[in-house]
């Protein structure tokens, strides 16, 4: 409680995870995310779908976070989904060893990979890494002999990468990939904000406004003038040139 009694403050770093104050909050104002499974539990809980991912052509994408910082869970989990004969995929920022990569892609029909910014050091400002090793892993994959699809996505932030010079740059890296089916162009959104807020971390874009559909639609096609060989999708849709 604040010294004036009228707000209740919560200092995260305090926190052992123990949940009581979720099961005691009368409001539901305290909520746990996430559950610790075993690679059976997850394996049971997706294979409940297998009928739907039948009928529909759908399958799993594991997440994350970063889901190869877990390699051996993830592993085991798409190798299990493949005996199934559930379609495979998974979502990732390629920044780790290619060791981990190695574990997983035996297992995958389908790799969705953030190319958030081609230059070395701007990556470095925004991300907190350089990009290297995510463009030599991607690099590697490509030119692997193993039969995969791979989906680049390009979170599109307003004066971050959203310039010429950086989609110029990120298409002419895409026509050297063999295994690439198309570029998906992920707008900036402001939904992350209450999960930030809720989780007492600080939202570092907060005087950012979103890309205007007009905005969008111009970058999308600037895009594909860069690469035409590689389709180009935003929101659910391919983008075609006038
Ligand atoms: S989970 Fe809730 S009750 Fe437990 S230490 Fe963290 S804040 Fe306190």
């Amino acid at each position: 409680m604040a010294e004036d009694g009228q707000k209740v403050l919560t200092d995260v770093s305090k926190c052992k995870n123990c949940f009581v104050c979720v099961a005691e909050c009368l409001q539901n104002a305290c909520k746990k995310y996430g559950s610790s499974m075993s690679i059976q539990e997850v394996v049971r809980e997706i294979a409940k779908d297998e009928i739907f991912f039948f009928h529909s052509g759908g399958g799993v994408t594991i997440s994350g976070g970063e889901p190869l910082s877990q390699p051996k869970f993830v592993s085991e989990v798409l190798r299990e989904c493949r005996l199934l004969g559930i379609h495979t995929a998974l979502e990732t920022s390629l920044y780790a060893p290619y060791e981990n990569l190695e574990k997983v892609l035996p297992w995958l029909n389908l790799l969705y990979v953030d190319l958030k910014h081609m230059d070395k050091e701007l990556h470095r400002q925004w991300v907190g890494q350089d990009n290297s090793l995510i463009l030599e892993n991607l690099r590697k994959i490509d030119q692997a002999n193993i039969s995969l699809e791979i989906i680049v996505r390009i979170p599109l932030v307003p004066g971050v990468n959203d310039s010429d010079v950086n989609l110029s740059a990120t298409a002419e890296f895409c026509k050297s990939l063999e295994k690439i089916q198309e570029i998906e162009l992920l707008p900036y959104h402001r939904l992350g904000v209450e999960t930030y807020r809720n989780l007492a971390l600080d939202y570092e874009l907060k005087e950012l406004v979103p890309p205007s559909q007009e905005q969008i639609s111009e970058r999308a096609s600037f895009l594909l003038q860069q690469n035409p060989g590689v389709p180009i999708r935003v929101e659910g849709a391919f983008v075609t040139l006038d």
